[in-house]
């Protein structure tokens, strides 16, 4: 007990024994010692139940409490209830400060921010974007559901992933100008935070991004064509001392040339969402035109394997296909040095889908550069990329196909040992050949 309490209470009890003595004096005074003593106990327990009701009134009626000046129990009673209002008080205010901070920032986010009811999708709160973005009226959307609400958005099949739900990007239901991107956040047990940010000027810049690299590429392949072509009519007998520049520069032009030619191929890749003329890929011609092209490439340097005894085709665009397989193949080459061993796979996976696998026995890869290994011109080493012919494109491209096929592409690598470059495909890609009659038939 605090010293203050403690003198409170003691001088409390002190005034109760001198008012007892009083009463028991003025008793025997008087000579009605009991009755005196037991007005005096009820006038004293009155007075207790008094304060005490006067303590309860003023709590039930939410009353501010102030501070008493007198030292009694009560009034010590009083201090201290009066002291935790004032600090809950504070503690309140502060908190209510802090939850206004986080409203207004929230309110003022360019971004849309909805949380939604979990088990219901109710709405029950957005902020300003959410209406000038996704549409939405204070207060009659408070407690509408969500997808309703959004209607022509397909909403239901998204949120129903939950947790797993892929940033989707659609448009905004109130202008189709406007290009959205949705994320679904689980930030508690029962609620979920909806976040649209409006994404158009990204998409228009990444738009413009390849537009300028397309027409850039298209405007230097004339050039180049010409400059080849000269070149190439250039006899070096007749000047002897021209001969290393002339090749040097035939070197060169051929390189720029091709970087022309996988920009294109990229750029086209990218404009297109999916594959324009799909057929079944007969996978032995491709496997066969893979083995030439590997041994034109390696002109002897390596022992080339190619597995082809299979029953598999795929489903897709047989010229994007051949040009990812032979990008692979001719990394394959190139970063394996002579005396080594590529071999080139086509297998059905256990799901009923199909593995084609480029294994070389090459100078591999770190395993800290895997990750962004696919990017445009990433190279793990420019210089032995430019020996050997590359644009730092190959991958990129190789990543496209497959996306565009609804295919993975797998890297597993070692230094010094060599490569896996696997491209898996989904079981609606893979056509089972009949192999006696020809004919062929989905695997899935
Ligand atoms: P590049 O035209 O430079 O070969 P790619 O996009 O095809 O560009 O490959 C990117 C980089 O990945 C290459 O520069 C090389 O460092 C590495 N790489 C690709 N394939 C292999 C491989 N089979 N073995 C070792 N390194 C490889």
């Amino acid at each position: 007990m605090p010293p203050r309490t403690r003198s409170a209470w003691f001088r409390t009890l002190g005034l109760l024994v001198v008012i007892l003595t009083a009463a028991v004096v003025v008793g025997l005074l008087t000579g009605q010692l009991f009755p005196v003593l037991t007005a005096t106990a009820l006038g004293i327990v009155a007075w207790h139940y008094w304060r005490l009701r006067k303590v309860l009134t003023r709590l039930t009626a939410r009353q501010r409490l102030s501070p008493s000046n007198s030292n009694g129990v009560w009034d010590e009673l009083d201090r201290l209830l009066y002291r935790g209002q004032a600090e809950m008080r504070g503690r309140k205010r502060r908190l209510m400060e802090m939850l206004r901070a986080y409203r207004a920032a929230a309110a003022a986010l360019p971004d849309a921010i909805v949380v939604v009811e979990r088990n219901s999708q109710r709405i029950q709160w957005f902020n300003e974007s959410g209406s000038r973005l996704l549409g939405l009226r204070y207060p009659d959307d408070i407690g509408a559901s969500l997808v309703q609400r959004l209607q022509p958005l397909p909403l239901a099949h998204w949120m129903a992933a939950g947790r797993n739900a892929e940033a989707l990007e659609t448009m905004s239901p109130l202008n189709p100008a406007i290009t959205l991107s949705l994320r679904l956040i689980p930030y508690s047990e029962n609620l979920w935070l909806l976040v649209a940010r409006d994404v158009s000027r990204l998409l228009q810049l990444e738009q413009m991004r390849r537009d300028f690299v397309a027409n850039v590429s298209h405007e230097l392949r004339t050039p180049l064509t010409v400059i080849h072509g000269y070149l190439d009519m250039l006899d070096p007998e007749e000047q002897p001392d021209w001969q290393p520049m002339l090749s040097e520069m035939q070197r060169q032009s051929q390189r720029m040339t091709q970087l022309v030619e996988d920009l294109l191929t990229l750029s086209r890749l990218e404009s297109q969402d999916h594959l324009p003329g799909e057929e079944v890929v007969s996978m032995s011609s491709m496997l066969n035109t893979l083995r030439r092209e590997a041994l034109a490439l390696s002109q002897g340097r390596h022992q080339i394997e190619v597995d082809d005894a299979i029953d598999i085709d795929l489903y897709g665009s047989s010229k994007e296909l051949h040009s990812a397989f032979s990008n692979l193949v001719s990394n394959a080459v190139r970063y394996t040095p002579a005396g080594g061993r590529i071999e080139i796979a086509l297998r059905a996976d256990d799901h009923g889908g199909a593995v084609l696998q480029v294994t070389d026995s090459g100078y591999g890869i770190p395993a800290s550069h895997l990750p962004r290994i696919t990017e445009r011109f990433y190279r793990v080493s420019t210089s032995r990329s430019r020996e050997s012919g590359g644009t730092g494109l190959g991958l990129a491209i190789v990543k496209h196909v497959l996306n565009l096929h609804e295919a993975t592409l797998d890297i597993a690598s070692e230094v010094g040992r060599g490569s896996t470059f696997a491209c898996h495909f989904h079981p609606s890609r893979v056509r089972r050949r009949d192999i006696a009659g020809g004919r062929q038939q989905a695997s899935a």
